[in-house]
């Protein structure tokens, strides 16, 4: 439902991925849409034939999607929308607000090379604007920049930011081969679109005078204008991949789960109190732009993970399960649990597991032992616990394991308690070698819910094996 008037577009160029900047851009636009009840309008801006690519049209959409940020309106294509823009640009050329200019891309050239050399901002001398000859060769249009000595941009977040007009040129609108350029084609579709507030990156903060001209030379009214403040990596250098991962997808391969990517890019230069950690709704109900800050945001990598880790745990078990599939290693040799105990499922071993973990990765990688029987050990458990000092313990539990009657949490704790007295052992001492003969691995929930999710047959063979394995490695 839409009451407010408020109007807002996410308009990625596709020429790459969906990175960190561009959703946080689309989600900072869907949650003023919803928040204000709202339209949220999805244009991809693919006037730039030579860096624009059907990949990257699928992966930007594959990314809002994963994060399940939607639309209203749209996907709309510049590439199908000329008629538009050429439209607009004859209507400028007829009021003399516009002109052709006819200067070839080697003459412009060796007047910029110039004007460097005299040390003068190289800008388009205007050369056209008052040409009456219009040969048939190739030109492109230029906006007739009006005499304005200060444009000023009312920024919603930064304040009112004042640029000089007279450094602005007669820039072009519409190129050689009939495209418009990205200022041209922006304005003309948010007027077109009826956007009311123009939410972006700050990166385009030099445009918006350009873009405040050509609204103005079209008799339109501007729209509220927000840049929000680049993303910064730790070192205070802009994001890039030295810094990690910057694709959202690349976060869905490496085990994150969407709402935290959510969350954390959400807080990225906005902030609601002290809180962290907010459902989807909470962000609708909280999202306003006083809160979003105009110095650059800093992306913590630590933070991120231990957000995702906080989202695992409170997950629900078979919601979870259903995620972790696409990450679940392959099983060679799937283990049967003997009489004593149920199959355990995969809803039940990844609630044991998911307090430890903080990606679903690292799930998957927790998980394997007990879905396959040919599990390896990890090499801190090699070198720690499955060693020769450890082997008559080990073979004490086998025989202890063996004997008693049935396969119950108290039965164990009695194992467990009677071999820990014999031998003078903490409980830490006393599980970590069984723990590594089981899982193979350092880290495991309870020792006592590992060993009644394997059941006493599975677990006899995994003391066995262990044994085997340090006889071999001696
Ligand atoms: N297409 C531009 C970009 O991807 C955004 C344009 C805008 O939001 O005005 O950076």
């Amino acid at each position: 439902m839409t009451t407010s008037g408020i109007r807002v577009r996410f308009a990625p160029s596709p020429t790459g991925f969906l990175h960190l900047g561009g959703a946080r851009t689309a989600l900072f636009n869907y949650l003023f849409a919803r928040h204000h009840k709202g339209t949220f309008v999805l244009r991809v801006e693919d006037t730039d034939q030579e860096r624009s690519t059907g990949d990257s049209i699928q992966a930007i959409f594959d990314g809002l999607k994963w994060l399940s940020i939607d639309w209203d309106e749209g996907p709309f294509f510049q590439s199908k929308r000329l008629d538009l823009y050429r439209n607009a640009a004859d209507r400028l050329l007829s009021e003399g607000k516009a002109y052709r200019c006819f200067c070839t891309p080697e003459e412009l050239e060796e007047r910029r090379k110039e004007a460097f050399a005299k040390g003068i901002p190289p800008r388009y001398d205007g050369r056209c604007r008052d040409r009456s000859h219009f040969p048939d060769i190739p030109h492109v249009l230029r906006f007739r920049t009006p005499d304005i000595p200060e444009i000023v941009v009312r920024d919603l977040i930064r304040g009112d930011m004042r640029f000089n007009g007279n450094l602005l040129d007669d820039w072009v609108i519409i190129r050689s081969d009939g495209y418009p350029t990205y200022n041209f084609a922006v304005v003309i579709d948010d007027l077109d679109m009826g956007i009311s507030h123009v939410l972006r990156g700050d990166d385009h903060i030099n445009n918006t005078p350009r873009q405040i001209t050509l609204f103005e030379a079209l008799g339109a009214p501007l729209p509220k204008f927000a840049h929000i403040p680049m993303i910064h990596g730790p070192d205070r250098a802009k994001l890039s991949k030295r810094h990690g991962a910057t694709s959202v997808m690349a976060y869905h391969e490496m085990g994150y789960l969407p709402h935290a990517l959510v969350n954390y890019i959400a807080r990225l230069g906005w902030s609601h109190k002290d809180q962290e950690i907010f459902s989807r709704q909470e962000l609708i109900d909280y999202f306003d732009l006083d809160h979003v800050g105009s110095s650059p945001a800093v992306f913590n990598p630590e933070k991120l993970l231990w957000l995702n880790a906080q989202y695992i745990r409170n997950e629900d078990p078979s919601t979870l399960s259903s995620e972790l599939l696409p990450f679940l290693k392959p099983v060679r040799h799937p283990f049967s649990p003997g009489p004593d105990t149920k199959e355990p499922n995969l809803d039940r071993i990844v609630e044991e597991w998911k307090t430890r973990v903080r990606t679903l990765t690292e799930l998957a990688e927790a998980v394997h032992p007990f879905r396959d029987q040919e599990f390896s050990y990890s090499s801190d458990a090699m070198e720690k616990h499955l060693i020769p000092d450890n082997k008559p313990l080990i073979l004490l539990y086998s025989q202890r394991f063996s004997a008693i009657s049935s396969w119950t949490r108290e039965n164990l704790e009695e194992v467990l308690g009677s071999i820990g007295l014999e031998c003078n052992l903490k409980l830490g001492k006393l599980a970590q070698p069984l723990r590594a003969a089981l899982t193979g691995q350092n880290v495991s929930p309870g020792i006592y819910d590992v060993l009644l999710l394997l059941g006493r047959d599975e677990v006899l063979r995994r003391l066995d094996r262990a044994l085997t394995f340090i006889g071999q490695h001696k």
